[in-house]
């Protein structure tokens, strides 16, 4: 069987028995969908009226991905300029491409459109030989690499609820398909927020322009004011860089703080005075001097708690109040896998390898060029190089989609 019919076929199966949008989809009326096809054209501008119309519509045009907008329009289906936009929620996205992981340089590759030039890890911006900005990536759903992106989406929870004060119920939590997640907040409160708003917003979570001196943090004006660190330990930031500092001390020791930064003098004095400078961010009263710790030394610290604690979303999604998003429990064409709702009390337990797989039965043998070892639910599959394998439907389509392998029966 011809590699994209088997994957076409399953999606069909998928669309035509499994999928429903689910409940607590908001004004779908409201909403612009877009489709991109197995032939590479995309379909945008689409409007529907229920959910019916729009899962009877997903059955017959099987798409490679399907999206709506997080904008909610009087007329979704007239030209961009003509739609009426009446709001929008305010959507986050926290992809694993964009975090340094360990094993990035292991399993991405990435090539330059132009000229061929390859590399590995994450992928530049432009070709470093001939500047070009078609690269293309080819990364893998690694399980580090999706962990690494739940760190920074539970990150991201705690700023919306402890410091913007959005509950709970206005929260929505996704695993994307592919390598991170996809956080909505649903709220008259947020709907009418334009561009610059949610750019704030993003600057807040991402801390920056956050100066340490303006929090009185910096050694300077500690020094200065002999503030306490506790009297400004209860909210907002001034509570997440004094965590920052003490996540980043407590285990820390000289190749961890090479690896934040720090020369090895500095490292050598903040390892020497580590309890002093725990301590210190412990106490109520006035903050002292730690001999060996000056202003400068301070304000490393001050700025590598910023570092730990901001959330790595990628603020351009944000901020567009037109943002098409990958619809809720559609397929997600690189990987066969489905975009899935994690509830907000499950997500340090959600496990998208057993969760957002789509197939559970059925068997196809694949000729695999190269791929890493991967885990689907409870069993191990790999590593594959240029062999022929038999594999659960799962398992083979998740090859396939990423282009690692082709079908043979
Ligand atoms: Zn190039
Ligand atoms: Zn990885």
């Amino acid at each position: 069987m011809d590699s994209r019919a088997f994957v076409e076929n399953m999606f069909h199966e998928y669309y035509t028995k499994d999928f429903s949008l689910g409940e607590g989809f908001p004004s779908i009326e409201k909403r612009e969908f877009g489709f991109a096809s197995f032939n590479g054209w995309m379909l945008r501008h689409k409007g529907f009226k229920t959910a019916d119309e729009l899962e009877l519509f997903l059955r017959d045009s099987v798409p490679y991905g399907a999206y709506f907008s997080c904008a909610y329009y009087e007329d979704p289906e007239a030209d961009m300029s003509k739609k009426g936009w009446l709001g929008a929620d305010l959507i986050f996205d926290v992809d694993a491409d964009h975090i340094p992981t360990p094993c990035n340089k292991i399993h991405d590759e990435w090539v330059c459109g132009n000229c061929g030039f390859a590399g590995r890890g994450i992928e530049p911006e432009k070709c470093p030989s001939c500047s070009s900005e078609k690269i293309a990536v080819d990364s893998w759903p690694c399980e580090v690499c999706i962990k690494t992106a739940k760190v920074e989406i539970i990150k991201l929870v705690d700023f919306l609820i402890n410091d913007f004060g959005f509950s709970k119920k206005e929260i929505r939590l996704f695993f994307s398909g592919h390598r991170g997640y996809h956080v909505y907040v649903q709220t008259r409160d947020v709907e009418p927020l334009d561009a610059i708003a949610r750019k704030e917003i993003t600057d807040y979570i991402c801390g920056r322009g956050l100066s340490s001196s303006s929090f009185g943090l910096d050694g300077k004006t500690l020094t200065m004011r002999k503030e306490s660190f506790k009297a400004l330990a209860d909210v907002g930031w001034r509570r997440r860089i004094i965590r920052g500092i003490k996540d980043a001390l407590l285990n820390a020791d000289e190749r961890k703080l090479a690896s934040f930064g720090f020369s090895s003098t500095d490292a050598k004095a903040i390892l020497g005075n580590r309890e002093k400078i725990l301590m210190e961010l412990e106490k109520s009263d006035k903050a002292g001097l730690i001999k060996g710790i000056g202003p400068e030394r301070w304000e490393k610290m001050v700025n590598l708690g910023i570092s730990l604690q901001s959330a790595k979303i990628d603020t351009v999604v944000t901020t567009d109040v037109h943002r098409l998003i990958r619809l809720d429990n559609s397929l997600h064409g690189k990987t066969g896998f489905k975009k899935v709702e994690i509830s907000m009390s499950a997500i340090d337990d959600f496990d998208p390898f057993t969760s957002a797989v789509a197939f559970s039965h059925g068997e196809a043998t694949v000729s695999v060029s190269s791929a890493p070892a991967f885990r689907l639910g409870n069993e191990m599959f790999g590593p594959y190089k240029d062999q022929k394998v038999k594999l659960p439907t799962a398992a083979a389509m998740l090859l396939v989609c990423k282009g690692r392998a082709k079908v043979i029966e």
